[in-house]
């Protein structure tokens, strides 16, 4: 976990380019890094990293590397992650000390959602602060709900800031639930297996009826999903409370009307089940 003061540091830095390298929702990584003199290669790697950051000492110059077998395609969405992650090891100045005078070696950097390190996390957030900068994001979430004419919060606000600010479904879904403008909670599952979550601050804090690594209640849209016979249902379900957690019984927010949607990656093949309340 990164320290709430790092965080508000990481942010206040990757935002002030942002806000500086952009059009309209986009930010220009390309003129970012041509801005500090870093020399962006795409290129075929096999299977050796995601995105990688290198000093080269004679020239005296930063060279990131990205990796286009891992699917890092030029201003596809996840190329364009692994380079503001890479660009997040160039900004912070513990990264890029570190590498220039040794004190850090090169590291690969991969693009999962697996257990990282913390120079990882913090690239990862900077990355995330770069791409989709708070104040943005937050005006984005409002106004793509009457674009689409459909007020109303549903998975459709999140393809539609993804859209716009050129984003991954997860990392659109993870900065969500840490600036949005609704409270959502979210699990990803694989296999009928719960890998991780994403909960706003404001979600009640409840017992789940699952656990991390384990499968998932058979009555939610996902459980359905993988019990049933694999028919992927994309509208929003109407459920209660108790269908994902053991809501305590003197909590009114328990009786509120809550619903389900869920998101397949053909790609990836995990399932986001996003719950939210009216
Ligand atoms: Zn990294």
């Amino acid at each position: 976990m990164i320290p709430l003061n790092r965080k508000t540091q990481i942010s206040k830095l990757a935002e002030y380019i942002a806000n500086e390298f952009s059009d309209r929702n986009l930010t220009l990584l390309n003129e970012v890094a041509d801005l500090e003199d870093v020399h962006v290669h795409f290129d075929n790697y096999e299977d050796a990293f995601d995105g990688l950051l290198l000093y080269d000492t004679k020239s005296s110059d930063f060279h990131i590397h990205i990796n286009v077998d891992n699917g890092n395609m030029q201003n596809s969405k996840r190329g364009r992650f692994t380079l503001a992650h890479e660009l997040g090891h160039f900004f912070l100045d513990e990264h890029r000390l570190g590498l220039k005078y040794g004190l850090l070696e090169p590291h690969a950097s991969f693009y999962n959602i697996n257990q990282k390190s913390l120079i990882e996390q913090e690239a990862d957030y900077f990355a995330s602060c770069l791409l989709m900068p708070r104040d943005k994001f937050r005006n984005y979430s409002v106004e793509c709900r009457k674009l689409t004419g459909n007020r109303k919060f549903s998975f459709d606000t999140l393809l539609g800031l993804s859209e716009s600010f050129q984003t991954s479904v997860l990392s659109t879904l993870i900065r969500f639930g840490e600036v949005g403008t609704h409270e959502i909670f979210a699990v990803i599952s694989k296999d009928n297996i719960a890998k991780w979550f994403v909960k706003s601050p404001d979600f009640p804090n409840w017992k789940f009826k699952f656990k991390i690594g384990d499968t998932i209640p058979q009555t939610t849209v996902a459980g359905e999903y993988y019990t049933m016979e694999s028919r992927k249902f994309t509208g929003i379900e109407s459920l209660s409370a108790d269908d994902w957690f053991n809501p305590p019984q003197d909590d009114n927010r328990a009786y509120r009307q809550m619903y389900e949607q869920c998101f397949y990656s053909d790609r990836y093949g995990y399932i986001v089940s996003l719950i939210w309340f009216d």
